[in-house]
Formats: C-alpha cells, structure tokens, sequence
C-alpha cells in the first residue's frame, strides 16, 4: 500500500492517470476493460481515510470504530475484489455507502458492498441506522434513484439492492461517523443533476466525484442536467472549502472520481481552464459559430495535451461539443439550478 506524499506515490500516479484516461475514453455505461486483469489499487490520504482506485475510477473509504464508510463503489464486476481490499483496512461493517453520482463505475459496487456491510456485521449494531438489516445505508442525492430505477414497464439501470435507500433532497446531509463530521452536498447542474460532494471535516479530505477529474477533461452529461456553468460553480465552492499548505502534504486534499489525488493549486488550475475554454466558445457562439465551426477553431488546443483523451467523451471535441451544447442551452439550465 502506498501512503500520500510519499515517492513511490509517483509511479503510482502515473498508472492511475493512465488507467483513468483509458476509462474515460470508453462510454461508461459500455465499459470495454478485462475486469479479470484489473487490480484495486490503495493509498492512504490520511491517518483513517483510503483511496481505492481500479479500472480508472477511485473510491474513498472512511475508517474507524464505528464500522467502515465508503464513497463510490466501482464497476461491478470490480466489487468483489473491492470488498477483499477494504476488507484489508477494516473488518468493521460497512455502515454507509455514498454515491457521487449514478454512472455505472461510481454506484455499481453498491448491491455486492453494502451486502458485505451485513454479512461481517453479524447484527452487532453499536446505533440504530433505518436498514441496517439490509447492509449499508446507501446515501445519495434524490436523483441518482430516479436514475437508476426506472418508471413501471421500464428496465432499470441497476437492480432494486444497488439503489440509494436514504436520498436527500435540498443542500446536503449530515452524517457523524468515526468520530468524524461527514458532510454530503448537492452541487446543481454540475457532471450531472445529481452530483454529491462528501466533506471529512476532520481528516480535511472531500471526495468530489466528477465534479473533477484529476487528468481529463470533465465528462458533462448535458442530456442529464448538467451543465460547465454548475461545473465552474462546483469548483469554486470546493476551493473555497479547502485551506492549502503549499510545498507539503498538508491542506485540504481532494479524491476525484478519477485520476490520482489532489491539492489546491491542482483544482484551481484546472478550474482555470474549464473557465477560459468557456469564455473562448462562448465567445465564438456570440460570432454566430455553429458547433463545427467551433470545433475547427480548436479552444482547447493549448489544453489538449494534458487533459484530452484519445477517444470516448473526454476527447477534446467531445468536451468543447458537451461545453457548446451547455452554454447554448444555458437558459434551460439555470432554471433547473435554481430550482434546486
Ligand atoms: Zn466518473
């Protein structure tokens, strides 16, 4: 296992950057990886706080003495094999499962995991928690139910036990586990409509889903509710709530949906970029541009060596389609910010 700020952490970030290029390149609900080859990774960020990564996606799981909690949940043919490496750190029940968002590597560990959660439990609950019976409680936003059932007639994304079995509704939810302050924010119109932030106020760590990828472009989901404005927005309101001590592993720390862990400046340039690619095409769209011209002016050149990827939603066209698609439909999109 590694340990952040350590460095043997260098090679180790440039696999994760790697893997996760190669992951966003594939459409997520069509994963194309030989999950059988796929190895979880684990680095600890801090004294009781993990970041397991596999196939280009990262989960972060919270330990104590009040069990196990855990923020995303992989793909699902990884959720075995995630299971045997938390179980590694901990052989408390896993209480709580958080999704950042409904995409398939983020929430389809879910059923396998948090079943995990009751058969190590045993029925030995220290507190009552609504389901406990069930395994973990599965904390999300209202709206990553809505995706992942489906209305009556309709097939689902995911079967009925990797379904959010506590979902607010309005700013967040409050959880106090491990001796620890976990605070889970909506962030509107954002990657999705259903993006959550987790906050560990004591180990001063938040995992930030898609909110931000550590070595791609973001994948915004216009289709589904989100938009670069509730981005930018999300940003913005993460680096306010982070406290950096450049030139140390110290400050707020950051684990992303994908890529290797972050610092400050590395949020704040990346913020900086979705910010002047944004000002670039919305200038080209005031030119009067159609999207093809837009993407012939090539905005994110200078960007596309660093964040592109090769194929998939976060090559450079597809970002500079998705961010056109956005501020040419801002209008629909406030609306539906504002109303939540
Ligand atoms: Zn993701």
């Amino acid at each position: 296992m590694k340990v952040w700020g350590s460095s043997a952490l260098v090679a180790g970030s440039l696999l994760l950057a790697a893997s996760a290029a190669s992951a966003a390149s594939k459409k997520m609900d069509e994963p194309k990886i030989d999950f059988d080859k796929v190895q979880i990774e684990t680095i600890q960020i801090r004294p009781n706080i993990y970041m397991l990564s596999g196939a280009g996606t990262n989960m972060a799981v919270q330990i104590g003495h009040d069990g196990v909690l855990v923020v995303d949940t992989l793909y699902p043919e990884l959720a075995e094999k995630a299971v045997a490496a938390i179980r590694k750190l901990s052989d408390k029940p896993i209480r709580y499962i958080i999704d950042t968002n409904f995409r398939t590597d983020h929430v389809g560990g879910n059923g396998v995991i948090g079943k995990a959660g009751a058969t190590i439990s045993g029925g030995n609950f220290a507190f009552d928690i609504e389901d406990a019976a069930q395994g973990a409680s599965i904390v999300s936003f209202e709206k990553v139910l809505m995706h992942l059932s489906a209305p009556t007639g309709q097939t689902a994304k995911m079967p009925p036990d990797a379904w959010p079995t506590s979902t607010y509704f309005e700013g967040g939810k409050d959880i106090y586990f491990n001796d620890e302050a976990v605070r889970v924010f909506h962030v509107p119109a954002a990657a999705t409509d259903a993006d959550s932030i987790v906050f560990f106020r004591k180990s001063d760590v938040i995992a930030v889903g898609d909110v931000y990828q550590a070595t791609t472009y973001p994948v915004i989901d216009v289709e589904n509710g989100g938009s670069i404005q509730g981005l930018l927005d999300a940003e913005t309101r993460i680096i306010d709530m982070m406290v950096a001590k450049y030139g140390e592993s110290g400050g707020t720390l950051l684990i992303p949906g994908h890529g290797r862990a972050a610092e400050m400046g590395d949020i704040v340039w990346y913020r900086e970029m979705l910010a002047i690619v944004r000002d670039r095409i919305q200038d080209l769209i005031k030119k009067g541009m159609t999207l093809e011209q837009v993407i012939a002016n090539k905005p994110t050149r200078d960007y596309d060596g660093r964040y592109a990827a090769k194929s998939g939603p976060a090559t450079a066209d597809s970002f500079v389609t998705t961010v056109y698609k956005s501020l040419t439909a801002a209008k629909a999109a406030n609306g539906k910010a504002t109303k939540e």
